[in-house]
C-alpha cells in the first residue's frame, strides 16, 4: 500500500465541498444534522460563505410554510 504525504495531510484538512486544501486556522466548521447523525464538516472560506447562504435559504423555505 502506498500512502502519499498529500493524502495524509488531506485527511481532515481539505474542504468538504471543493476538496481544496485548508489551513486549520482558516477553516470553517459546521455541524450538519443528517440521517446518520450529526456530522462535523470543515470547509474553506468561500465554501463557508456559500454554505451560510444555503442554510439561510433553507430557513427561508421552512419559514414560508412549505
Ligand atoms: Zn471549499
Amino acid at each position: 500500500m502506498k500512502v502519499s504525504i498529500t493524502d495524509f495531510f488531506s485527511k481532515d484538512t481539505s474542504c468538504f465541498f471543493c476538496h481544496g486544501k485548508l489551513k486549520k486556522k482558516e477553516a470553517f466548521t459546521a455541524n450538519v444534522d443528517t440521517a446518520d447523525g450529526r456530522l462535523k464538516v470543515m470547509m474553506c472560506g468561500p465554501c463557508g460563505k456559500d454554505f451560510d447562504e444555503l442554510m439561510e435559504s433553507i430557513e427561508e423555505v421552512k419559514n414560508s410554510g412549505l
